[in-house]
């Protein structure tokens, strides 16, 4: 047998299948690889060893038993720490919500617990989902396993990290503005953000509603169409949630794999591309096309010319959503409790303090943005325009997909930067999502899978997006790519991914 966590979540899943490895031997491996690395990566901000292993004992006992299980039972997963989990310390990457323990779970969590996934533990973010390096955290740095000096990606750097550095098969992400796909790309994981409203987002701590989703981070497209099944499907906990049953990513997966992707039209988005993205990214971007053409797809040039302001407009919505969601975050109900040092303890100064004390400067910054964008006197000219803008970029989708099945482009403009580099400048930080965001203000879903590695070594990204309700797409030529690319983790592609085997 392979070195258990080199498998992939399927490869584990079959193992499990025919008896040759038990769970609790699969969940205490990546427990122990958790134990040898997560020094230097970080991934991690709570690791539940114990309740994974009583899941991992009971699968294998219901196993033995001869029960029907689901195909991933007892494979272990990673979840990003903005979902809550019951029982489970649960911070969102803030301080503000240090000691939280949440008394549910959130549906996508639930759904876990009834396939009988050994949850892992809660992985690092940038606080409150803001963020593109997980560089905002409220509890410290994570690390990309490809060069530790570098930025995992963000706001999701923990869980990709987390998958990256081979501490889990397989991971939750959530992405408001790429924040599951850029990690991805920056770290050599597939990362996908589902068709908006298709998985609950019941038990997800909001940061902009109207843009969240969860999806799957993992090592493979099979594995990410495997949790992504899992995860999604109609809840009605969340009225949001659409009532189509989820397509069949997992099929989608294994025929875009035997590398037909004859009658299917790939849009190349001129506007995602050129002046401000890295030339080695451009250069993988481009060879992907040209496998892509060899496998049968007609590539076609779609020009979607609003999401030139995509950026601005997302910039105004998330704020303005934000400063209203975490408006709940007052002292009184979660977590931190601050009263003032002097002077009589009225509830609004204890917010006031808590508030101070409890949240980072991007959030800060956020929420004055977002209350400026609302306020009368502002808000036509602020929310109001960004809120016709969405509209506009929801246009140029719906022209594009009339002449491609799907549109591509690089996930992110550059490789993983280096840690500090852009804490300071939050328009470079914002930046790194031009060719996310767009999608988010559409709801249409969209996935990340490695295309090779820079100039400098690094990993980049492919992006596939798709019109709502049709997220197989993604995993078919997303599958694809990955075959010809020989882009799976066993493959050439990511055989030189960094060992870390040395606890530091
Ligand atoms: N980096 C983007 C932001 O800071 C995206 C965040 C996300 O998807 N959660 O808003």
């Amino acid at each position: 047998m392979d070195d258990l966590v080199r498998m992939s979540a399927t490869e584990l899943a079959d193992a499990l299948t025919n008896g040759q490895v038990s769970s609790v031997e699969v969940t205490q491996a990546h427990l122990d690889r958790i134990a040898a690395v997560d020094g230097a990566v970080h991934a991690f901000l709570h690791v539940c060893d114990d309740e994974a292993l009583a899941t991992a004992r009971e699968v294998d006992r219901a196993r033995s038993a001869g029960e029907d299980l689901h195909p991933l039972a007892g494979v272990p997963v990673a979840v990003k720490d903005v979902v809550v989990t019951h029982g489970v310390p649960t911070t969102a990457g803030s301080r503000i919500l240090e000691g939280w323990v949440p008394p549910y779970d959130a549906t996508l969590v639930t759904r876990i617990k009834h396939a009988r996934l050994p949850i892992l533990g809660k992985t690092n973010m940038d606080e409150f989902a803001m963020g593109s390096s997980t560089e905002h955290s409220g509890y410290g740095d994570t690390h990309n396993p490809w060069d530790l000096d570098r930025i995992p990606g963000g706001s999701g750097g923990g869980s990709a990290a987390a998958v990256g550095a081979y501490e889990a098969p397989l991971a939750i992400g959530t992405d408001t503005g790429g924040s599951i796909r850029q990690p991805a790309a920056v770290t050599g994981t597939v990362g996908a953000k589902p068709t908006y409203g298709s998985v609950s987002r019941y038990g997800l701590i909001a940061l902009a509603s109207s843009l969240d989703q969860a999806g799957p981070v993992t090592r493979t497209v099979l594995d990410a169409a495997w949790l992504h099944e899992l995860i999604g499907g109609h809840d009605p906990l969340d009225s949001t949630s659409l009532t189509d049953p989820v397509p069949d990513l997992v099929g989608a997966a294994r025929q875009g794999a035997t590398g037909d992707l004859s009658g299917m039209r790939v849009g190349v988005v001129t506007e995602l591309g050129g002046e401000g993205y890295q030339p080695g990214v451009l250069a993988r971007f481009s060879e992907a096309l040209e496998l892509l053409t060899a496998a049968g797809a007609e590539v076609v040039e779609v020009s979607c010319p609003h999401f030139e302001y995509a950026l601005a407009a997302y910039y105004l919505i998330l704020p303005a959503e934000a400063s209203s969601n975490l408006a709940r975050f007052d002292g009184m109900r979660y977590g931190l409790r601050i009263e003032p040092s002097a002077g009589p303890v009225t509830a609004e100064r204890v917010m006031a303090a808590t508030r101070g004390q409890g949240f980072g400067d991007e959030v800060k910054r956020r929420i004055i943005l977002g209350t400026y964008a609302l306020s009368a006197g502002y808000y036509d000219a602020y929310y109001g325009s960004a809120q016709q803008v969405r509209t506009l970029v929801q246009r140029d989708f719906s022209a594009a997909y009339a002449k491609a099945d799907v549109l591509v482009s690089p996930t992110a403009p550059t490789t993983a930067f280096r840690l500090g580099e852009k804490l300071d400048d939050p328009m470079a930080m914002y930046l790194n999502d031009v060719a996310t965001i767009p999608a988010n203000l559409a709801g249409v879903p969209g996935i990340s899978v490695p295309a090779g590695l820079g100039d400098d070594g690094l990993p980049v990204g492919f992006q596939v997006l798709a019109p709502v309700r049709a997220d197989d797409r993604l995993y078919r030529v997303g599958a694809a790519l990955e075959a010809a690319l020989e882009s799976g983790w066993g493959g050439p592609l990511l055989a030189q991914a960094p060992e870390l085997e040395v606890a530091r």
